[in-house]
């Protein structure tokens, strides 16, 4: 067992330290029995897959920006940009499914999805209870107002299609940092960033059986996400590239201003140091070639790194294993 863990590591190291791409199926190790084609396979402790890699920009490549966590028996949802709905679907995860959606802040790229996600999940898969919304200040006023919006649907699903009544509600909840779900071994923190003038904005830490993913949210450097962050075994942060000469008076310099560059996440993954980083969110200001985010995160950061993509998965145990997405 023990070799196996050592040689995947290295295997995974070398991988990634030459930006490899690469893809692991879950870790698997032979039975010690006659059948020696049969191979066991090992269940992650958590596993994470990036359902929207994207931006507000409408590209096929990258949805809005998603995250699904699958810890012990909690499937757990993060953010609710456009399209998760149809990724869940690629991943055969049926909404009802989903226990609770986490909020990182308001930005619509990241709750565009939710109308979707919330009315046509709730049509589809017949889901007879309420979907729990967590957020920041704010979440609460717009959760009512979707629900009047959808009035006259909500209505007719019910009367017509005999969807459950209760499935059709949502059930807000204004968060604070600290500990904001606790459930059947998984722990849901979240913690402040800094994504100003957007006020407030949480990343999430998410524990389970002695491991933990931690993902940035929208952000720029931020001392409190290194803090929260420190040790974990996966850490998903954003990550924004304009060119070098993108001065102040530019129209999109605050877009950069209000995220975080590959310089800054190097110093920031040199602090927590996590067992794998994998980008997010991924901000590419005038068409910025993506490789150059790897290219210089890694003049000053040398441990594992991956660029993510829209349905690559996380598997997180004794190791941090990575699956791109098999069609
Ligand atoms: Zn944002
Ligand atoms: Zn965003």
């Amino acid at each position: 067992m023990m070799r196996q863990v050592i040689f995947t590591l290295f295997i995974f190291l070398i991988l990634a330290v030459f930006n490899i791409d690469f893809s692991f199926t879950a870790q698997t190790k032979p039975l010690n029995n006659s059948n020696k084609d049969s191979l066991q396979v090992i269940s992650p402790v958590i596993k994470v897959t990036l359902l929207g890699t994207g931006t507000p920009q409408p590209i096929m490549e990258r949805f809005g920006a998603s995250i699904l966590v699958h810890a012990g028996s909690e499937t757990l949802l993060f953010d609710a940009g456009r399209g998760c709905l149809q990724r869940l679907r690629q991943l055969k995860v049926s909404y009802d499914k989903i226990n609770a959606l986490f909020l990182t802040h308001l930005h619509s790229d990241h709750i565009v999805g939710l109308p979707d996600l919330w009315l046509t999940g709730w049509l589809i898969s017949k889901r007879a209870t309420p979907l729990k919304v967590f957020g920041p200040t704010g979440t609460d006023n717009m959760i009512e107002h979707l629900q009047k919006a959808f009035v006259y649907d909500i209505k007719i699903r019910i009367e017509d299609d005999k969807a459950p009544e209760d499935g059709s509600k949502l059930l807000a909840t204004e968060i604070q940092q600290g500990v904001v779900y606790e459930k059947n071994g998984v722990k849901v923190i979240a913690f402040l960033v800094d994504h100003y003038p957007v006020v407030p904005a949480f990343g999430y830490r998410i524990e389970y059986d002695g491991h933990s993913v931690v993902l940035s949210g929208d952000t720029r450097y931020s001392e409190n996400l290194i803090k929260y962050a420190r040790g974990t075994d996966l850490l998903i942060h954003e990550v924004a590239i304009a060119p070098d000469t993108l001065s102040k008076s530019d129209s999109r310099y605050n877009i950069l201003a209000h995220h975080t560059t590959p310089e800054q996440t190097s110093k920031i993954f040199n602090e927590v140091k996590p067992k794998l980083a994998a980008y997010s969110h991924i901000v590419k200001i005038y068409g910025m070639n993506e490789q150059e985010i790897l290219k210089r995160t890694k003049v000053n950061y040398s441990g594992p790194l991956i660029l993510g993509e829209d349905l690559m998965s996380f598997s997180i145990g004794d190791t941090v294993s990575v699956s791109a997405w098999q069609k």
